[in-house]
């Protein structure tokens, strides 16, 4: 398997080189070369999650130096729960929170970390630095998954005074080969400091920079094998295909969910939830992609105003028409977020949280008569405890907080302040990791 340039189909790349260098030079990302045809009759039912994602992912690493370690990558990367929990007779719930940092990202990062701890170790174990910008819940799952691999300093960059405590204690906790930066600025600011990096000599020769953002192949393939997983079960269980809603930001969760149909997972409809960040309800209306400055909204990891992946999603689906076929998607407002937070707790019990909430608001408000009748599968993206400030208020209840939460909320943070500029930054990761 190769993997070209969304921007140059003549541009081929090897996996470790597309996971290695995160975008491509020519500014475009990475898709496989095609999607394998799987034989849903091949598939072993008792097998574990583990073995499940390293058979749907064996022809994406067929052929690469990586190809030997795919089977001890997903058996240390995917150790967690993803249970379905039923709303209605025509509604489930996907829980994707049950990782360490309890949201679908550790999915991702924690296959991208073995992965890149796999090549460092291939590449005589060379050093590399992970620099990774964070609004929220990227940082506390790119922390906790790199946390103590031996090949890789990991940095992480957040806009101080402007992620929720909580949030700051996931990702400013740890030490050793992790250090947080509280960056004086704004989350922009954050991001253009790596942008900077990856320009900047120091970085490239020295510290062997890389990205964990999630544009990285490394984090699209494994969320595909939950949405493989969920629907094979499903179909096994009720001969039907599923139909899935799904929070977007970033497009990220969504795209892999469209890898995974195309593989021929028994999925049929994909419907997209955002927040007031509207630029994918306002593609599929009117066929103008218009990127805007993000707007703050309750459902913050889902504030995106250029939502990269859909370049992507565009790639695979070029024609308007296709497209919108394939892609539905509504937006969900702040007012509507609290209803239904509200709403899902008095008739079900259930407790969701902002993100997941835009979804289940389209399950009960958005869909045509015919989609309605038809079974749903919400996908749920955070636990709620993450976001207990938006949610208890409205519920007046208090979300018991899970273990490996509750162990680090009375940790103090360790994070380094540091002006919005790379020079600042660097001078602090020198200080750290490269101290002669
Ligand atoms: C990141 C995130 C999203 C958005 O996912 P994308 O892949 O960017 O579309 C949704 N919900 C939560 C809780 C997240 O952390």
């Amino acid at each position: 398997m190769f993997y070209y340039s969304t921007r140059n189909k003549e541009k081929k790349v090897t996996l470790a080189e597309a996971i290695s260098i995160g975008l491509a030079d020519d500014g475009g990302l990475f898709l496989p070369a095609y999607f394998p045809k799987i034989d849903l009759s091949g598939i072993d039912q008792n097998m574990s999650y583990a073995n499940f994602a390293a058979a749907i992912l064996k022809d994406y690493f067929a052929g690469d130096i990586l190809e030997s370690s795919l089977g001890r990558i997903c058996h240390n990367a995917f150790n967690f729960p993803l249970p379905l929990t039923v709303v209605d007779d025509k509604t489930q719930i996907l829980e994707l929170y049950h990782g360490p940092t309890l949201s679908f990202k550790d999915f991702g990062a924690q296959f991208l970390s073995e992965t890149m701890n796999e090549l460092a170790k291939l590449d005589k174990n060379k050093k590399i630095t992970v620099m990774v910008a964070t609004s929220g819940d990227t940082g506390s799952a790119v922390a906790n998954a790199f946390y103590g691999k031996s090949n890789i300093n990991i940095v992480v960059l957040f806009p101080k005074g402007q992620i929720s405590k909580r949030q700051e204690q996931q990702i400013a906790t740890y030490s050793d080969n992790v250090v947080a930066i509280a960056v004086n600025g704004n989350f922009d600011n954050c991001q253009s400091i790596v942008k900077e990096a990856f320009t900047d000599k120091w970085w490239e020769n020295i510290a062997h920079i890389s990205s964990a953002n999630s544009i990285n192949l490394g984090r699209l393939l494994p969320q595909m094998t939950y949405y493989a997983y969920t629907s094979y079960h499903s179909y096994l269980k009720t001969g039907k295909s599923v139909n899935f809603i799904i929070p977007t930001g970033n497009l990220g969760n969504a795209t892999a969910a469209y890898f995974a149909k195309s593989m021929g997972f028994p999925i049929d409809k994909i419907v997209l939830s955002t927040n007031a960040n509207k630029i994918i309800p306002d593609f599929v209306k009117n066929g103008i992609f218009t990127p805007k400055a993000s707007v703050a909204t309750l459902a913050n990891a889902m504030d995106v105003g250029n939502p990269s992946n859909f370049e992507r999603l565009h790639t695979l689906y070029p024609n308007f028409a296709d497209f919108v076929s394939n892609v539905s998607a509504y937006s969900v407002n702040d007012e509507q977020i609290r209803q239904t937070i509200t709403s899902a707790y008095a008739k079900s019990k259930v407790i969701i949280c902002p993100h997941t909430a835009t979804a289940v608001y389209v399950r009960e408000n958005c869909l045509d008569a015919n989609d309605a009748d038809k079974s749903w599968i919400v996908v749920s993206t955070a636990h709620p405890s993450k976001f207990e400030t938006v949610i208890e208020p409205l519920l007046g209840i208090t979300i018991p907080v899970p273990d490996r939460l509750n162990e680090i909320l009375h940790r103090e943070s360790l994070a380094i302040d540091s002006s919005a500029s790379l020079n600042a930054v660097t001078e602090i990761v020198k200080q750290h990791f490269f101290r002669a």
